[in-house]
């Protein structure tokens, strides 16, 4: 008896998107190749926050979370240090999770998931060209290279996807009018688990603990406004974060004074209106690339877990040489992912706005409802830990003998 052809996949950009995406269609028996343009693979940036949710879609994808990062109870606070709501988690999901909400360094969960990943699924140094769908299969052009054929091709290949662009056209970015800059130091010294997002009336000043490699340390950013593109000229990061934040409660001026420059970044935040359909023919889209998010939500890169999670159960079993069956999985993964993806990028934009954007006269009575109230509490405190770990449920939990 001839065996069953396995059915096949091109993925486009090893970032968490990419990566997650590549396991969980091997998990599912898919033939996958995971096409990332550089060398090597590259982690865009350094600083990140997991929550509870994309933690269960990495267990469920084989990747070992165990100590991948630190714990971080977290407050909303008023620069000087006044307490103004924590974001609350349910105490099974924070025991399960390691606190829920986590720091680490982005290259720490990179690492973890290519350790997951079998061997000959990554290729480097493949830059995604262009693609043909003739219906029954795709054809993926890369830079330099033979083309591969293939039955389904998923675009994770970030906020300014090539995938995207060629299936839908090109859209404007949405620039927020804000950049961080943000940075990271380990250290032998114990330290505790709470994290602070603190704020005065224009600047972010924000630190968590974070945990790589088996190493504690902190990882912090500072936010502003700013002219969209207007030049940053100033060549030391940490300097020019310290002036902005300088007069925050400590210990916020004492991490960005002892972190190397070398471990400091900065971005311009910008993100695209979500998209109305992200699936056409066998192409589909995934993390950035469908829903790119600013930092405001710390959850992107963990969207992007999710979307690769669900991109492979929503394709369990289906009859690929069959393209309305196809076509019809993919669709119900979007609609699935959607609401949920369009709500957090939207949300996390607002966010932004009331921070650093609401006219200086109207400040100090924003900041009054801040203090005095509970606004903040239910609007972020609780509704965005509620909102996230709703979702934990619908995720399968790792088989017994998984590592966790
Ligand atoms: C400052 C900052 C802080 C953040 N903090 C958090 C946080 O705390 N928590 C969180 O969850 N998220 C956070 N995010 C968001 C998160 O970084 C992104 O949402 C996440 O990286 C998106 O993953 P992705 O795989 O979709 O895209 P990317 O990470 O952008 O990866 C895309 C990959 O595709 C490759 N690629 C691009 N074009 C091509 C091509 N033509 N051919 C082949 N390969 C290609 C790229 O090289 C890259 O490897 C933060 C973002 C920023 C900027």
């Amino acid at each position: 008896m001839t065996p069953l052809k396995k059915p096949t996949a091109a993925v486009v950009g090893a970032g968490p998107a990419g990566l997650a995406t590549a396991l969980a269609l091997h998990q599912r028996g898919w033939d996958v190749g995971l096409y990332e343009r550089y060398p090597e693979v590259k982690a865009a940036g350094n600083i990140l926050n997991l929550w509870p949710t994309p933690q269960k879609a990495l267990r469920a994808l084989g990747v070992d979370t165990r100590d991948l990062g630190a714990p971080a109870f977290t407050q909303l606070r008023r620069h000087d240090g006044r307490i103004r709501a924590e974001f609350r988690m349910p105490a099974e999901v924070a025991n399960e999770y390691n606190g829920g909400f986590i720091g680490l360094i982005r290259w720490g969960l990179y690492k973890r998931m290519m350790d997951a990943l079998p061997e000959g699924v990554l290729q480097l140094s493949h830059k995604f060209n262009g693609f043909i769908d003739d219906g029954d299969s795709v054809q993926v052009d890369f830079e330099g290279r033979e083309p591969v054929t293939v039955d389904l091709l998923i675009g994770a290949d970030g906020i300014d996807s090539a995938v995207r662009k060629e299936l839908w056209g090109d859209s404007p970015k949405r620039y927020h009018g804000l950049h961080l800059m943000g940075g990271w130091f380990l250290t032998d010294e114990p330290i505790g688990t709470r994290g602070v997002f603190a704020h005065d009336r224009t600047v972010q000043g924000s630190y968590t603990p974070i945990r790589h490699e088996g190493r504690n340390g902190y990882e912090w950013w500072v936010l502003e406004k700013w002219t969209p593109q207007a030049p940053f000229t100033q060549t030391d990061i940490r300097a020019y974060a310290l002036e902005r934040a300088g007069h925050f409660d400590e210990p916020l001026p004492s991490f960005i004074e002892r972190t190397a420059p070398e471990h400091t970044h900065r971005w311009e935040i910008v993100d695209r209106v979500p998209m109305k359909q992200w699936s056409k023919g066998r192409t589909t889209l995934v993390g950035d690339a469908a829903h790119p998010t600013s930092p405001y939500a710390a959850y992107g890169a963990g969207m992007s877990i999710e979307d690769g999670y669900f991109l492979g159960r929503f394709l369990a079993g289906v009859a690929v040489a069959d393209s309305a069956a196809l076509t019809s999985a993919l669709q119900a993964f979007e609609d699935h992912r959607k609401p949920h993806t369009s709500k957090v990028s939207q949300q996390a934009y607002v966010t932004g706005k009331i921070f650093h954007h609401v006219p200086a006269f109207i400040r100090p009575l924003r900041d009054f409802v801040f203090d005095h109230s509970a606004f903040l509490q239910k609007s972020q405190g609780d509704a965005v830990p509620s909102h996230i770990i709703k979702q934990l449920p619908s995720i399968e939990d790792a088989p017994p003998t998984a590592v966790r």
